[in-house]
């Protein structure tokens, strides 16, 4: 299993993930060529990617869905609430590409996939498991808070994706106008550091080793504040950095960490 996340924030989301054969992407939310311009970068096609999942209906998630699935070969998977807003005015060519998902587990190949729901403010928002053999993968970002069935669905994984989004300090300070900042601290908005670092307590507790903090805000937020967050805690609860837990991020220029389970070891 090998998962490297090739874009992450609020201007674009992007995460390649690959198991027996199958090569996957998790939400397609920079142009077709930036997507096409990444997967080059980590020596991988686009005309060899199997599906596309989406996560929910932003543009952040979503940019170049439509746009891939028109040029390539693989099949779009959404949640069945975006029927209408997605596929609206779709050649038919395109809507038969497209399979409706809901929070049923599903296989792409030997890929089981585990879909749960996130609160935030889309018509419908879904984090994931990917699991293969004995391995789990999960991503959650974009949620106000963490429900506890989301986090029962992610108990066990491997490695989580998790939004870090904001620092609180920071976001009160920005230059957002009130109203989203509001937005952003509901429980339908974003996780802020604080609640990210809970978050990967909890789960560090039941076993997960590797953490990557994603999602990061550019106006209420630094790659330090979110790492310290969560960093802090760890280490204040007796976990020992880079021998327990590994804590990674990932960002919005560039690829991430390439994390290989099963075969070569994580950088
Ligand atoms: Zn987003
Ligand atoms: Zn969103």
């Amino acid at each position: 299993m090998r998962v490297i996340n090739l874009a992450s924030g609020s201007k674009g989301n992007v995460t390649f993930f690959e198991a027996s054969n199958i090569k996957l992407l998790l939400d397609a939310g920079l142009t077709l060529r930036e997507i096409e311009k990444r997967l080059e970068l980590i020596n991988e096609k686009a005309e060899n990617i199997d599906a596309i999942i989406i996560t929910h209906e932003h543009v952040d998630h979503i940019k170049g869905f439509i746009p891939f699935l028109k040029k390539y070969n693989a099949r779009g998977y959404i949640h069945k609430s975006l029927e209408s807003r997605v596929l609206k005015d779709l050649p038919q060519a395109i809507i038969d590409k497209i399979s409706l998902i809901e929070t049923y587990d599903f296989s792409i190949g030997e890929v089981k996939i585990m879909p749960f729901e996130l609160p935030h403010d889309s018509i419908s928002c879904l984090g994931y498991c990917f699991m293969y053999k004995d391995r789990k993968v999960a991503f959650a970002t974009d949620l106000g808070f963490m429900p506890k069935l989301a986090l029962d669905a992610i108990i066990g994984s491997d490695l989580v994706y998790i939004e870090s989004n904001h620092d609180l300090k920071m976001l009160r300070n920005c230059k957002y106008p009130y109203i989203v900042k509001q937005r952003i601290m509901s429980d339908h908005g974003h996780l802020s550091n604080n609640q990210a670092a809970e978050i990967v307590l909890r789960l560090a507790r039941h076993g997960t080793k590797y953490f990557v903090l994603s999602h990061m805000s550019e106006n209420s937020n630094t790659l330090e504040q979110a790492y310290l967050a969560s960093a802090r805690l760890l280490e204040d609860s007796g976990f020992v950095l880079e021998k327990d837990v590994f804590l990674r991020y990932s960002r919005q220029d560039m690829p991430g960490n390439n994390f290989n389970f099963g075969e070569d070891k994580n950088d």
